[in-house]
Formats: C-alpha cells, structure tokens, sequence
C-alpha cells in the first residue's frame, strides 16, 4: 500500500472515531439537558464553558496545535450541546401555533402573545396594490432593492424631522439594501459578515432569532443578562467582560422586543465606543424606532463603518404579512450581505417594493399614539393587578413576573391558554422562566384579557 493510502485509512478511522464521540457527546448533552430542565437551569453556563476553553487553550500549548482551530471546533460542539439542551422551549412563536390550532378548533382566544400591530396598514398601501399591476413592477431586479425605493428610505432616513435623522449618507441608496422583513436581514448580517466559532454578544432579554441565526451558523452567542433591579440595563463592564479574542459582533435592539427599555445616550455612545475599541461589528435592530419614547436614538448617527442597522415596514406601518424591511449599512457590507439575498431569493418582491415605496410617504403618526396610549392603558391594568415590570420606554410590549415565589410562566401560560388568552412566556427571550410578555393590542380586548389573566393568576396561586 501507498503511503497516502495509509494515511487515508487512518485518517478515515480517526473521522469515523470522532463521529462515534460526537454521537457520545450529544446522547450526554441531552441528558444533561434534560437535568436542567428539571432543576430549572439554564441551558448555557459561561463560567463552565470558560473554565473548559482555559483547559484547552492549555491543552493546545501542549501539544502543538493551533488555538483558534481548536476554539472554533469547541464553539461547534458548544453550538450543539445548546441545539439539543433547546428543544422544547416556549416561545411566543410555539404558543401563537398552539392558540391557532384551538382557534381551529373553535375556541375563542384573545392574542396578546403576537407581536404585531392589529391595526390596518395606511390607506396608500391600498391605492399602491390596486395600481401596482399596472405600472409594470413585476420582473427581476436587483438583489439590493428597487432603486426608487432605497433612495426615499435614504431620504426618510435623512430628514431632520424624523427622529434620529440624519444626514449620513451621500450616495444613500449604496448604503441601503430591502429585505423581505427585518428577520431576513438580520439572518444575513449574522451569516455573511461572521464565520463559524466567531462570537457574538446577545443582551438578555431580546428576540429569540439573534441566538438562533448565530446557532445555525455555528457561531457562538455570549449572553449578557440584564435584570428588572438594574432596568433591564447592560453595564459597559458586562459587555467588556463578555468580549475575547473571537468575538466580532454585537447585538443590540432599542426599543428593546420584549421589555421595551429604551438605551441611554451615555451607554450608547460607550458601547459604540468599545465596540471601535475592539472592532466588532454593531448589528443594531431598530425595528421599533417608531415606537420609542423623545430620548430614543438612531446607531446611525455614530457613523461607525462597522454598524449594521435593521429597519422594517412591519411595526411601524403594521405590513408584517406583506414581508419587508432593509438593512443600512456601509456598501461594502451591503454587498456582502446582498450577494447572499440574491443567491436565496434573487430579488424582494417587486410589487410589495412598490407598495412599501407609496407606504413611505404616508402619515404614521397616528399609529405611534395608538400604540403609545396602549400601553399606557396595558401599564395601568398590570399595576392595578399587582404585575411587576420596568414601565416600557418603547416598542409595544409589557415584560413582566408576578408576586408569588417559584412562578413558572410557562406553566401559567399553558393554563392562561386554557382560558383563552395567549401570552409569550419569557424563557422564549433567555433565562426568565417567571416573567411573561403581552402585546399592548386594542383597548376594549386587552381588558378583557387581563380581567381573565388575573382570575386565572390569583385562582392558581392564592
Ligand atoms: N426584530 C425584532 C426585535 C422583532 O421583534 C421582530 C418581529 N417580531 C423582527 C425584528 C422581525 O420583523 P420583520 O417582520 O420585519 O421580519
């Protein structure tokens, strides 16, 4: 035999070995799942996942072989540890699907677990959809959007009157790329602009889809956990201690899905600061700008070459079905992430690009009161029934626990169901299986949920 056909056996029964160990691994990561799950532990521990990084760092000098190889493939084995410890986890997503399928069944439900405005988009989408036929959009086009389109979300983006307007750009629509929702843009800034094993920083609370993205591609979610005690605000000392050597983004998203906290301008401007410091990318998600209180601020107004931020028709002009969104960014990310889109989809659908297009000019305003003085009846109710919560600054949600000890939200919602409300438990957003979140949806059906929310509250635990 060849020497290369010896090695390549070898090489064979070695990769073979190592499946049989991953196979090992996993059955034992299940195990271990399903441990925490009855201690109700969360699924990452950092400390032991550190305390075994240092060990192999260790283990490499020893050896002889090269670190970031090694750190990458623990990051992949980490990934699926997570992957299989996840499985049965509630979110708001799983609830909506179990309250449809009653709904099926034909029972009522009140929805205050959906995060979508239950209000009409504006009346220029109607007149947009009737004519779009007829002027012609319909082709191929380019993967970064129509034109016409990119250069009116540049020129909204600009205008001093919005707020968080800037005057950022020259060639603005360079800088812009439609997606079909902001989700999708998200998906490709985490996909393209990272490699498996890099790192990424999540602050807890936030929308279950940064930590699944990343999950998918093989790279490495850092939590940060933020509190009800500290305002739902990460320290800048929390973020530096979550940074090493791999990590290359963070997430942010103010108004913040699900807990409503609005960052600081100070704390902005010294993330901002350490995310130059280290070169990290800024993914920030502001999809609910418009619904955020005067001292809420644009990531854009840094000018950081490195900040991605994702914006969408959804919340603010209530189009979630019709599927679009965009990202802003500087052109050479753009163009990364625009190749991806036109590998998956070619284009964003060309009709509801039109209709986003005649979307821009209207008048949102009257939505941002609606969901302004939604809240603050959904705040008033969950005082007078003894909810604990941070009163939102933005978005359209209220994260809150109750009084009694050892409340398990999912549990509570599984019941509340039963009743017929649906809400979004909080192990869905990260490590906070007592608190729960509702949708500030209209008046008249959000009292009528709560009133059930807290019979059903004080039956159960009183
Ligand atoms: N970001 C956040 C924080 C969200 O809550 C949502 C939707 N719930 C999205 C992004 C996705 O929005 P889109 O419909 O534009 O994909």
């Amino acid at each position: 035999m060849s020497d290369i056909e010896e090695h390549r056996k070898k090489i064979e029964k070695i990769t073979l070995e190592m499946i049989k160990l991953l196979k090992t691994r996993t059955d034992i990561a299940k195990q271990i799942g399903d441990a925490k799950a009855s201690l109700g532990m969360t699924v990452t521990d950092e400390e032991r996942e550190d305390a075994l990084r240092n060990q192999i760092t260790k283990l490499c000098k020893e050896i002889d072989l090269d670190q970031s190889t090694a750190l990458k493939f623990l990051n992949f084995l980490f990934n699926e540890s997570v992957k299989v410890q996840s499985d049965n986890k509630q979110t708001h997503l799983s609830v909506f699907l179990k309250a449809k399928a009653l709904e099926e069944e034909g029972k009522k439900i009140i929805h205050l677990e959906v995060g979508e405005p239950d209000f009409k988009p504006p009346k220029e989408v109607k007149t947009a959809l009737e004519e779009v036929y007829d002027k012609g959009y319909g082709k191929y086009g380019s993967p970064k959007g129509i034109m016409e389109l990119r250069t009116a979300i540049g020129i909204a983006l600009e205008d001093p009157d919005v707020e968080g307007g800037v005057d950022y750009y020259n060639g603005i629509e360079d800088n812009i790329m439609v997606c079909p929702g902001a989700r999708f843009a998200v998906y490709l800034a985490i996909t393209t602009l990272l490699n498996p094993g890099d790192e990424i920083i999540v602050i807890e609370p936030s929308w279950p889809a940064y930590k699944d993205c990343a999950l998918n591609a093989g790279i490495k979610v850092r939590t940060i956990k933020t509190t009800l005690e500290t305002k739902w605000e990460p320290s800048i000392e929390q973020i530096n201690n979550a940074i090493n050597q791999n990590t290359k983004m963070i997430i942010l998203n103010s108004p913040n899905n699900p807990t409503g906290k609005v960052l600081p301008k100070k704390l902005l401007d010294d993330i901002i600061q350490t995310a130059k410091d280290h070169d990290l990318y800024v993914l920030s998600d502001e999809i609910y700008s418009e619904y955020a209180n005067n001292d809420w601020q644009s990531v854009l107004i840094y000018n950081y070459e490195k900040s991605i931020v994702t914006k969408s028709f959804s919340k603010s002009h209530a189009m979630t079905g019709y599927r679009i969104g965009y990202a802003i960014a500087e052109p050479s990310i753009i163009d990364k992430m625009s190749k991806l889109q036109a590998l998956s989809l070619t284009n964003v659908s060309e009709p509801i690009q039109y209709v986003a297009l005649q979307a821009l000019y209207a008048d949102t305003s009257k939505n941002t009161e609606i969901i302004k003085s939604r809240l603050e009846t959904l705040v008033k109710i969950a005082k007078d029934i003894g909810l604990e919560f941070i009163e939102p600054e933005g978005a359209m949600y209220l994260f809150a626990k109750t009084k009694y000890k050892n409340f398990d939200a999912t549990k509570f919602s599984e019941k509340l169901l039963e009743h017929g409300v649906a809400i979004a438990p909080g192990e869905g957003f990260g490590d906070y299986k007592e608190f729960f979140r509702i949708t500030a949806i209209d008046e008249t059906r959000l009292k009528e949920g709560m009133i059930i929310l807290d019979t059903v509250l004080k039956e159960s635990y009183e």
